[in-house]
């Protein structure tokens, strides 16, 4: 008998129906003895309805009313579980974030998780209960409901198995794991049986939204054992690892990750003295908009142009501190586009494989794709592309890694 913790993400309680076959699913690991601790998201589309209401009235709503509204969401789910589960004679409570209590910073919309008390869970689990826990949500010191970004559940769902030191921490989603990319993009994607962490923390920075991010941060810092499955199709899932356990050969290339949320600012004609990098980048920054890729190229007259990436949302008010810095260090022109797409290939087995640069490279040159900026990392090489190009250049690469052989059947990639 093991202490599970059950992740179902929105569409896998996306009506009646559904949340009626995961208390079916549940139900069955009850029977077989489990301790089952459930974390649900909210209904599909309903966190995305809610933030629309509160957009009708003020385009920035306040974030703590934002996290009130948008936490209500989960709040249905967890009764509506728990009823199906009542109803099959399966014990079960259900609890929101502050009544758990899941302790978080008081950053409203994008809080991070600071403690967990797990005397609630477990009392109820020594009375044999399913607990079914609110995804995507907590509570500040003051009392405030804060949540945690979105795909925020993920992350609940690890953390809780962090705290109550759970045998595994199951994702139940609409795909039946981790693949080598998005498989509604590549129709060759292929699941893979295992991922390490490392690589699964750079997918999901990277784009691949198949689990949050953070969610990833704390399954490597607690060593909780994850695993990404089908929610109503059996089957083992895909298993994020630690990178050594064992003699697993890792191909060069786990897969390939993409970001359409990228828009693109270059301020030119900046003059090429010190210290300048901080003067454009540091009222950016200031104006708490983060930075994703950098790239300065230098001319000959002794100017340099700064171009640099933000998410698409960010665009307007980067553009706007953009254009005091370009009056104030005497620049030539701002200049922006949100027409781009940010791809990137990851794999560990690019520490001990050179060449996969110029092989990336060189297969998006023959689908004519420019190449408009590249950051790298020990394992990850991103290059940001015009948008129009992005499921070319993804299923260009695709293949390019052979992605879509099975290394272990057939020989590394
Ligand atoms: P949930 O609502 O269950 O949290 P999400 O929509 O957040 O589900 O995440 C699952 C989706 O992630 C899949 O439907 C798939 O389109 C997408 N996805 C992106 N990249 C990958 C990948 N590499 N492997 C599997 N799914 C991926
Ligand atoms: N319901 C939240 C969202 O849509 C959290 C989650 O589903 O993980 O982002
Ligand atoms: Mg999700």
């Amino acid at each position: 008998m093991s202490l599970i913790v059950q992740k179902f993400g929105g569409t896998s309680v996306g009506d009646i129906a559904r949340i009626e076959q995961v208390a079916d699913k549940v139900a069955r690991f009850r029977a077989d003895g489990h301790d089952i601790v459930v974390v649900v998201s909210a209904m599909s589309g309903e966190t995305n309805r809610l933030i629309a209401l509160a957009q009708d009235i003020q385009e920035r709503p306040d974030p703590r009313e934002m996290d009130v509204l948008v936490s209500t969401g989960e709040q249905v789910t967890t009764a509506l579980l728990s009823m199906a589960l009542i109803k099959r004679g399966v014990k079960a409570r259900s609890y929101n974030g502050s009544q758990v209590k899941i302790l978080t910073d008081n950053a409203h919309t994008k809080a991070r998780i600071r403690e967990i008390d797990d005397a609630n869970m477990r009392r109820d689990l020594a009375q044999g209960s399913v607990v079914v826990v609110a995804g995507f949500q907590g509570v500040d010191e003051n009392g405030n409901i804060t949540t945690l970004g979105r795909g925020g559940s993920d992350t609940t769902a690890v953390a809780l198995a962090a705290a109550l030191k759970a045998d595994e921490c199951q994702i139940y989603t609409d795909v039946d794991g981790v693949y080598t990319t998005d498989p509604r993009v590549v129709d060759g994607a292929r699941r893979l049986e295992k991922i390490t962490f490392e690589e699964m923390l750079e997918m999901a920075s990277m784009g691949s939204k198949v689990l949050q991010i953070r969610a990833v941060e704390f399954a490597g810092k607690y060593n909780v054992p994850l695993r990404v499955l089908h929610s109503f199709e059996e089957g083992p899932g895909t298993l994020i690892t630690m990178e050594d356990d064992g003699v697993m050969e890792m191909p060069t290339i786990a897969g390939i990750a993409f970001n359409r949320d990228e828009a693109k600012l270059t301020i030119a004609g900046v003059p090429d003295t010190p210290g300048v990098a901080y003067k454009i980048l540091g009222p950016v920054g200031e104006a708490n908009i983060e930075v994703d890729v950098i790239v300065q190229n230098v001319s000959h007259d002794n100017t340099a142009d700064f171009t640099f990436t933000v998410s698409r949302s960010d665009l307007p008010r980067a553009e706007e501190v953009l254009r005091s810095v370009c009056e104030k260090l005497g620049a030539r022109e701002v200049t922006s586009n949100n027409k781009i797409a940010k791809v990137s290939v990851v794999g560990v087995g690019m520490r001990s494989h050179a060449g996969v640069a110029s092989q990336m490279f060189a297969a998006l040159g023959e689908e004519n794709i420019n190449i408009l900026m590249i950051t790298t990392s020990e394992i990850k090489i991103s290059v940001i592309i015009e948008e129009r190009f992005l499921e070319l250049a993804v299923r260009t690469l695709h293949s390019s890694f052979g992605l879509e052989k099975d290394p272990s059947k057939e020989g590394s990639a």
